[in-house]
């Protein structure tokens, strides 16, 4: 699947961050929504079924792991990867699990670091099969 095929959702409410991330991820050749919280990311979701979420971790409604929550009870979403990015990573495989991501990562981050491992999840999730 070309790249320009793949809808990636990011969810931040700063903007800057924001326009950042879609603006990084668009000039890979990604089509890209963005939302700046829960509800609207959730209707983003449900609406467009993106291939893959930028999740960040505090948003101003709610945390990010009711959108993990949300994707994860819908049968036909529940395979969707997230990346989240927090400024606190989670401390411990419990934790990890709990927040219900595929993958992490700590705020700063490197635009290379978010391209690689969007990459990699976009990878992994279509040897798990189609979307
Ligand atoms: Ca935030």
């Amino acid at each position: 699947m070309e790249r320009r095929d793949r809808l990636i959702l990011v969810v931040e409410d700063e903007p800057g961050i924001r326009r950042f991330l879609a603006q990084l991820l668009r000039c890979e050749g990604y089509r890209v929504l963005s939302a700046g919280d829960v509800e609207s990311a959730l209707r983003a979701v449900f609406k467009d079924r993106p291939d893959l979420i930028v999740l960040d971790r505090f948003l101003p409604d709610a945390e990010g792991t009711e959108v993990c929550r949300r994707v994860r009870l819908d049968a036909a979403l529940a395979p969707t990867p997230i990346q989240m990015l927090s400024a606190c990573a989670p401390q411990d495989p419990e934790e990890q699990a709990r927040l219900a991501a595929d993958d992490y990562l700590s705020k700063p981050f490197e635009a290379e670091e978010v391209l690689s491992r969007v990459a990699g999840l976009l990878r992994d999730a279509g040897v798990r099969g189609p979307l």
